[in-house]
């Protein structure tokens, strides 16, 4: 890995949530150019440098499409800060939910609240094994069932939900756009079509508690013979 140097720049606010950093971590002495991509340490959005000459002028805020077309080497880049912020966040998260000091910076506020969004899942009930998926719908965008990444596991997640609304009222909660709402017509043979998915698990009817949690159940899959 290379060696990473810290810069001090003049102080511009994140356009996502307000915080301000003055100073940025970059490959090998690099100083930012305009265009070149960054990561809120704060609220994890990923931003392009709007430089003058060595100038800062602030960020813009790259879209996921954006994101999605940039060359391999940068996604990966993205992916690898993502992953690194995550597990910071959920690091402040565990520091700082319970024994909150009295003063918290602005940036570690902003920081633990969107830590509560990322946090991993934790479960509200048992592992149902006997709930049936038949008629329950999901997301669908881009040729595939929308899935979910929650930071500290491998896995993904595809929700279901008992009811379009439910959907529709998740999706627009994390902000999440997709296609169209898919019916499951046989909720063993759905079950089953996932296996050649190790890494996908299914979650029934997920919500977000008050203090961001996400909750939900978890579908085994059952044997099918
Ligand atoms: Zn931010």
């Amino acid at each position: 890995m290379s060696s990473t140097t810290q810069f001090p720049m003049s102080a511009k606010p994140c356009p996502s949530c307000g915080g301000e950093s003055d100073c940025a971590t970059g490959p090998d002495g690099a100083t930012p150019e305009d265009g070149d991509i960054s990561l809120c340490m704060y609220c994890g959005a990923v931003r392009a440098f709007m430089m003058n000459g060595h100038e800062l002028l602030g960020y813009r805020v790259l879209t996921e499409d954006e994101i999605a077309t940039l060359p391999a080497d940068a996604r990966l880049s993205v992916m690898r800060a993502r992953s690194a912020y995550a597990t910071f966040a959920t690091r402040a998260l565990e520091e700082y939910e319970n024994d909150p000091p009295e003063s918290l910076s602005q940036g570690v506020r902003i920081l633990l609240e969107h830590a509560r969004k990322i946090a991993p899942p934790s479960f509200t009930g048992k592992r149902e094994e006997q709930v049936s998926l038949t008629d329950k719908v999901f997301a669908w965008r881009d040729l595939s069932p929308v899935l979910l990444r929650m930071p500290g596991s491998h896995l993904f997640y595809l929700p279901c939900f008992s009811s379009a609304e439910g959907l529709r009222g998740f999706f627009g909660q994390i902000g999440i756009g997709f296609d169209v709402i898919k019916k499951i017509e046989d909720g063993m043979e759905f079950m089953s079509s996932l296996d050649v998915h190790p890494h996908v698990t299914v979650i029934l009817d997920p919500r977000i508690t008050e203090e961001g949690r996400v909750r939900f159940i978890q579908i085994q899959p059952t044997v099918v013979s």
